[in-house]
């Protein structure tokens, strides 16, 4: 059974009054681009004081930096990079212009939204090895300009744990970031903890069949947790089929405090902070 939205909001710790930093929501894309100022409001009402936007396409990276510069209801962070999911319009060119941003733009925090998803797939078995191979190129390439520009990375992953993990230790990555989208048992939480990774705890652990993830947040050390949307999508339980938004943060920090022991003031406090330091961002 999936809980519904009252339950959610009745959980043993409501709302705290501090302040939440949503690590991952793509406040460019179409769904939220169109209506923002009052998705931001929405977020701001919701406790939200901090978004971190991945960027997914080159063309969109001018634009980013224009939001981040325009937005002054709330403190926008920006990761740049290439999505695996926009693999197919990327080209070599744009990432020599990555290095270039990386260096010349101080309000960059991190490179993201970068990774590998082996759910993807083509007609047939050759194109999609082709595509899988171009992901890697473009993964690795981007992984080493951030280690390049001393910066930590937002990680997609589906399918593709071991690979990305492969690749963090051949490149020896020590900067460190994000594995957005968490889910999957505390071995594989380890592994990416052990490479100073935290972990983007969403929308997941409010679905009842998530038990295997929920366990493992429930047993990780909360310095491992930060919190995020992935707005527009992966809408929470009693909330599929709709775009899902910034203000559910707050719903999402109440799902984790019907898992977690500490008390809501605490792991809001405690999130805010680990989200500082998974971005390497100033307190
Ligand atoms: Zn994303």
């Amino acid at each position: 059974m999936q809980p519904s939205v009252p339950s959610l909001l009745n959980g043993s710790c409501r709302q705290s009054s501090e302040q939440l930093f949503d690590t991952h929501c793509h406040l460019d894309l179409p769904e939220l681009s169109t209506d923002l100022p009052a998705f931001l409001t929405g977020a701001i009402n919701a406790g939200v004081r901090r978004i971190l936007v991945p960027a997914v396409e080159a063309a969109r990276w001018p634009g980013l930096l224009q939001l981040q510069q325009q937005t002054s209801a709330l403190t926008i962070e920006l990761a740049l990079g290439i999505h695996p999911w926009w693999a197919h319009s990327a080209t070599e060119a744009q990432l020599g212009v990555l290095a270039d941003m990386l260096r010349a733009e101080t309000g960059v925090c991190a490179v993201g939204e970068i990774g590998l998803d082996f759910a993807l797939v083509q007609a047939d078995e050759d194109a999609t090895k082709k595509l899988h191979q171009w992901q890697q190129t473009l993964f690795s390439a981007q992984l080493s300009l951030a280690a390049k520009a001393g910066k930590p990375v937002v990680l997609h992953h589906r399918k593709s744990q071991p690979a990305l993990l492969a690749e963090l230790k051949r490149q020896q990555f020590s900067q460190g970031g994000i594995l957005h989208a968490f889910s999957g048992s505390t071995a594989q939480a380890h592994a990416f903890l052990d490479l100073g990774f935290k972990l983007g705890i969403g929308g997941t652990i409010s679905y009842e069949r998530a038990q295997k993830t929920r366990d493992t947040v429930r047993k990780l050390p909360l310095s491992a947790l930060v919190l995020e949307t992935d707005a527009p999508a992966m809408p929470l339980a009693g909330f599929q089929g709709q775009v899902n938004t910034p203000a559910q943060l707050a719903l999402v920090f109440s799902q984790l405090c019907t898992l977690r022991s500490e008390s809501a003031d605490l792991l809001a406090q405690t999130l805010w902070q680990n989200s500082l330091t998974a971005l390497q961002l100033p307190s």
